[in-house]
C-alpha cells in the first residue's frame, strides 16, 4: 500500500545526512565532553561546532546557547527559570491561550507558588494582537511568552512587535519556536526576544534534543541542577549524538529553508484551494497567508476529525487532528476553542503539514482520497443534513 506521511509538524524523519554525523558519536567518538583527555576534547569541540552553527543560523552569540533534551525543557526552563529568578520584581506572566501544553503546563503549575498568569485571547484567525499583550501588562509583569508559530493551526505571530512592547518595558521576552525554527527565518535580534526555545526532531533531527537561546544578561534560574554542563546553567551529561546531529540538521536547513519553503507554499495553497472546492462545508482554521509554509487546517463538519484520521490511515496517509501530544485525550483542543470554534465543530479538525520529502504525488493522493472519506462519513452520520 502506498504511505504518505503528512503529519511534519508532529514530527520529521531524521535526514540521512544528519543520521551520517552523527553515527561516529556513539562508538568511535563516545567521549565524555567534560573530561580532559582526547576522547572527551574531540566530544567537546563537536558540541562547540554544533553550538556554533546554531548560534550563527539564529543570529545569537555561542555563548547565549543551552543544549536541552527538546523543546518541553527549553520552554519549562524558560517559563521556570524566569519566574524564579525574578520573583523579587514581580509575580505576574503573560502568555496566549493557544500555546503548546509545554507553556501552559509550568505556567499553571507556577500558580501553587504564587504567581499569576493571562492568557490573552487571538482572534478568529489565530493571530495574537500585540495591543492586548500591551492592556495585560502590570507593574508585577516579569515575563511575556507567546510561540512563534501553532503547532495547530501554523499562524505566525507579530513577535518582533510584541518583543518591542516588552522591550520598552523592561520586561523579559520568551518566544516557543518549536516549529519555525528550519521552516522559516528566525532571527532573536529581528524578533526582539530574550529567550528563545526550539526542537531539532522538528527539522529534521534527532529526537530528545533541543535548545534554549538566552540573551546575554537575561536573569534565569537554573532549571537542571547538577554537574557544571553548560557553564553551570544545565547540569547533565551532554547528549553529543543528539547535539551533533542538531548542528548537522541546522546547516541542512540553512542551505535548503528558502526552496523548501517555496515548494511547499505551492503544495499548501494547492491544498487549501483544493479541498475548499472537492468539500462542502469545510472551514480553513488559521489566518490564511499568515501562516506556516507547511501548514493546512480544516475543520470538516458533520464528522469526527478521528474518524477521518482512521480512515485516511487505511489508505496508507497519516495525518493529524491537532497536536500529537493531545492525540490521546478527547477532549477538543483549546486552540480550536480559543479561536471560537463552537465544540462540535472543533471536534472535526484535520492537520496536514508537509515536509522535505513531501511530493506533488502525495498532495494529489490526499486530494484524491479526502473526499471519497468525507463522504462515506457523512453519510453514516447522524449529524449531516443533506444525506
Ligand atoms: N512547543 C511546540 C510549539 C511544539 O509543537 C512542541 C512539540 O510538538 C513542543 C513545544 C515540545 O517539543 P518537544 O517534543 O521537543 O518536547
Amino acid at each position: 500500500m502506498k504511505k504518505v506521511y503528512l503529519d511534519y509538524a508532529a514530527t520529521t524523519p531524521c535526514d540521512p545526512e544528519v543520521l551520517k554525523a552523527i553515527e561516529p558519536y556513539f562508538f568511535e567518538k563516545f567521549g565524555n565532553p567534560s573530561s580532559i583527555h582526547a576522547f572527551g576534547q574531540e566530544a567537546r569541540h563537536a558540541i562547540e561546532d554544533a553550538r556554533e552553527i546554531l548560534a550563527k543560523f539564529i543570529g545569537a552569540n555561542p555563548d547565549e546557547i543551552i543544549f536541552t533534551s527538546g523543546g518541553t525543557e527549553s520552554d519549562n526552563s524558560a517559563i521556570e527559570g524566569v519566574a524564579f529568578a525574578q520573583q523579587k520584581k514581580g509575580n505576574h506572566i503573560i502568555t496566549t491561550a493557544i500555546e503548546h501544553h509545554a507553556i501552559l503546563e509550568p505556567a499553571k503549575f507556577l500558580e501553587r507558588f504564587g504567581f499569576k498568569a493571562t492568557l490573552v485571547k487571538v482572534g478568529k484567525d489565530g493571530l495574537v494582537d500585540p495591543l492586548d499583550i500591551k492592556k495585560a501588562i502590570t507593574d508585577k509583569t516579569i515575563l511575556i511568552s507567546v510561540m512563534h508559530a501553532n503547532n495547530e493551526i501554523g499562524v505566525v505571530q507579530p513577535i518582533t512587535e510584541i518583543g518591542k512592547i516588552a522591550k520598552e518595558k523592561g520586561i523579559t521576552f520568551h518566544a516557543d519556536a518549536v516549529q519555525t525554527v528550519g521552516h522559516i527565518p528566525v532571527n532573536v535580534n529581528e524578533l526582539n526576544v530574550d529567550l528563545l526555545s526550539l526542537s531539532a526532531h522538528k527539522f529534521y533531527g534527532p529526537k530528545g534534543v533541543g535548545a534554549l537561546y538566552v540573551r546575554k544578561g537575561t536573569r534565569l534560574e537554573k532549571f537542571m541542577h547538577g554537574g557544571g554542563q553548560e557553564k553551570g546553567k544545565r547540569g547533565s551529561t551532554h547528549n553529543v549524538p543528539g547535539i551533533v546531529g542538531l548542528g548537522k540538521a541546522i546547516q541542512l536547513c540553512a542551505d535548503k529553508m528558502e526552496a523548501e519553503a517555496k515548494f511547499q507554499i505551492g503544495l499548501r495553497d494547492q491544498l487549501i484551494k483544493g479541498i475548499s472546492a472537492r468539500i462542502p462545508d469545510v472551514l480553513l482554521n488559521g489566518h490564511y497567508l499568515k501562516r506556516l509554509p507547511n501548514n493546512v487546517n480544516f475543520s470538516i463538519r458533520y464528522i469526527e476529525g478521528e474518524s477521518i484520521l482512521l480512515n485516511l490511515d487505511m489508505v496508507g496517509i497519516a495525518a493529524s487532528t491537532g497536536s500529537a501530544c493531545t492525540s490521546e485525550s478527547l477532549e477538543p483542543s483549546h486552540v480550536m476553542l480559543a479561536i471560537g470554534l463552537p465544540h462540535e465543530i472543533a471536534h472535526g479538525s484535520l492537520r496536514i503539514t508537509l515536509g522535505r520529502w513531501t511530493t506533488k504525488e502525495d498532495t494529489d493522493y490526499l486530494l484524491e482520497s479526502l473526499p471519497k472519506i468525507v463522504d462515506k462519513l457523512r453519510k453514516m452520520s447522524p449529524l449531516y443534513p443533506n444525506k
